[in-house]
């Protein structure tokens, strides 16, 4: 919670990793964040954003929703060079986004402190894929830490910075999911005294340009303060070792210490066994070698434990001992860790029974819980019209994007065949259009568009490419928090101007643009059609607030939220299930109903009924 975020040095609270994470960038005494918002990582910004009005005139900073992560990256680069410290957040795919700022801002190295926070999600919870984003610290050369825990992070945070501006080096700190999602206790440090003020610029040509000439010298320095930074990780006070007994140890890597700790303890609870000597890493990149060397040294085996990829069992079998992890097939290489995994990793290696029988409860859970529901779009979310209605246009090929649209796939409107990546739905339109008999009919969320939709559409232009591009504009970054972006005119703290969405379009050329609304479904199914049938690509802007913000302010400013339902003339076609959906429409018994308590009023149901039967409550009975 916020009034815990912001309480005082020497309180303790309880915070969401994420939150933590934000604290420690406010004793950092940061000057700048700025981020594209994803998932897992989008409460720290968020927080930093709801913050920043309440520390003015105490400890200043800014905070930017940038375009997208590149762009955020940059902001931060722009801070860096001026001698502010920047925070940079964004989730593990958005860093293949910012890579290319990455890799070069490694060789000009950091002024003011840097920290680029990447929020890497095990299992893909909500993500496109599972990435390792220390292999970024690794390719870049450039530092990477992880916490092990929720009050580490926020400590680990203002590390970070010190590190960042000691050494001359962007850090990569490292969280995921059950790291930014868990809660903790949090031990609250000072905030310190901070105003905005305007610097100098000094020129430095020879490391802030990357001109071949000058980079050639600039990744020599790069190593070398690499090698120096490791030999602090050496002997960093983030990675300990822990005495213990036996031939075997574990490497504990950031959240996996505390799953290894607890799961020494369940193990300890049903085994003869004494706790095997343990290193616990926050370092992952460089990796200290010596430390390593002085763990293993005297041990037969060792198991690495660590999210995601192989990344320090890999290094760790450089070494004179037996290593244990991923590639052994002792831990598993997919999806995140918990307890229960590590115990049964550990038992393997130990030989030890586990201390319950995970997988009969598992079994029993799963055997337990309701049946699998997908997820859906919300009620009236005007995404299910705008599908539909390009369905009924005669939409035939359909590449979508990164957003809450990509619920789409599923029955029965099945609007989405593709999803990459952001702004890959206009991209692969581009490839489609070449090769594919079939109406392309791409679709992209509003912020998408402003994030990586304007390159892939001024493709389309520039190329004379044959495809409609439908950009639904609900007004926010739906998927992440209702977060804002250039077309909505909000910033993070305060007003700032909106950058419209059809000059946009019409700046890059494109000669056909209507903007429809997404609930008036007949425009709407008229428009996409024109559009199909213009000779060239063409723009469809389908606009509507999302239903979730729409509500929330009719009811704030007292207007009523009238449900609808559906009357005696309803005949049982079945086509506001089978060609629609919304789920406050339901069916009992053989008839059909509207859920009162879903049902945000928005009228596309009654529109789509051919009978004319659906009316809003206590009109036509
Ligand atoms: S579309 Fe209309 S008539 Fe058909 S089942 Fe639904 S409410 Fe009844
Ligand atoms: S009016 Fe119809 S489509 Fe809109 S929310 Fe209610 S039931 Fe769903």
């Amino acid at each position: 919670m916020l009034k815990d975020v912001l309480g005082k040095e020497g309180e303790k609270v309880f915070l969401l990793g994420n939150e933590a994470i934000a604290r420690g960038a406010i004793e950092s005494g940061i000057d700048i964040v700025s981020c594209y918002p994803g998932t897992p990582s989008s409460e720290i910004t968020d927080t930093l954003a709801q913050a920043c009005s309440h520390l003015r005139g105490k400890m200043d900073y800014f905070v930017e929703y940038s375009t997208n992560e590149k762009v955020a990256f940059e902001t931060g680069i722009g801070a860096s060079l001026a001698g502010k410290r920047a925070l940079v957040t964004m989730k593990h795919v958005g860093l293949n986004v910012a890579a290319d700022s990455l890799f070069s801002f490694a060789y000009v190295g950091a002024r003011g402190g840097f920290v680029v926070v990447t929020a890497d999600d095990p299992t893909m919870h909500s993500s496109q894929n599972e990435q390792d984003n220390r292999w970024y610290g690794k390719s870049a050369k450039l530092p990477v830490l992880e916490p092990s825990g929720v009050n580490e992070a926020k400590e680990l945070v203002k590390v970070a910075f010190d590190l960042s501006e000691r050494f001359g080096l962007p850090m990569i700190f490292r969280t995921y999911t059950r790291l930014s999602h868990s809660s903790g206790i949090v031990d609250l440090g000072e905030i310190p005294e901070k105003r905005f003020e305007k610097v100098g610029w000094e020129r430095r040509p020879e490391t802030d340009v990357v001109l071949p000439a000058h980079a050639r010298k600039l990744k020599l320095v790069l190593l070398e303060k690499l090698e120096k930074i490791e030999n602090h990780f050496d002997k960093f006070e983030f990675n300990w070792i822990e005495d213990g007994d036996g031939d075997t140890g574990i490497i504990a890597c950031g959240l996996s210490y505390s799953y290894v700790k607890e799961a020494i303890e369940n193990l300890r609870s049903k085994n003869d066994f004494d706790s095997p000597p343990v290193l616990k890493l926050s370092s992952m990149h460089p990796v200290p070698e010596k430390l390593i060397e002085r763990f293993t040294d005297g041990l037969k085996k060792v198991l690495v434990v660590e999210e995601v990829d192989p990344f320090i069992e890999m290094h760790v079998k450089a070494l004179d001992v037996e290593v244990l992890g991923k590639l052994s097939g002792d831990m598993p290489m997919n999806y995140e860790y918990n307890v229960p995994v590590v115990e049964m990793g550990i038992a393997r290696v130990f030989g030890l029974e586990p201390s319950r029988d995970y997988e009969a409860i598992m079994n029993r859970e799963l055997a337990s819980i309701a049946p699998p529901r997908p997820p859906v779009l919300c009620p009236g979310c005007p995404h299910t019209a705008t599908f539909y209605a390009i369905k009924k246009a005669g939409g035939e090929v359909l590449p979508s994007d990164i957003g809450c649209y990509t619920l789409g796939i599923n029955k029965p409107l099945e609007a989405v065949d593709t999803t990459i990546c952001m702004g890959a739905s206009a991209g692969v339109a581009n490839g489609l259009s070449y090769f594919v008999d079939g109406k392309i009919v791409a679709t992209i969320g509003d912020s998408t568009f402003f994030h990586a939709g304007m390159p892939p559409l001024a493709n389309a232009v520039y190329n004379n490419l044959n495809y409609t591009l439908i950009i639904m504009d609900n007004s926010t970054t739906g998927m992440t928090g209702h977060q804002p972006h250039p077309g909505t005119g909000i910033r993070a703290c305060g007003e700032g101007r909106r950058v419209s969405l059809e000059d946009v379009v019409k700046g890059l050329g494109v000669e056909f643009v209507e903007v429809v609304n997404s609930y008036n479904v007949r425009k709407l199914i008229e428009s996409i059609r024109r559009a199909i049938e213009h000779d060239g690509v063409a723009v469809v802007i389908s606009r509507h607030p999302c239903a979730i913000l729409w509500t929330r302010e009719r009811k704030r400013k007292g207007i009523e939220v009238r449900a609808f339902e559906v009357a005696e003339n309803c005949t049982v076609c079945m086509k506001c299930i089978t060609d629609f959906t919304c789920p406050a429409i339901f069916v009992d018994d053989g008839k059909v109903g509207i859920d009162a308590a879903l049902c945000v009023g928005c009228a596309v149901c009654a529109s789509i009924c051919p009978e004319k039967a659906i009316k809003p409550k206590g009109v036509g009975r």
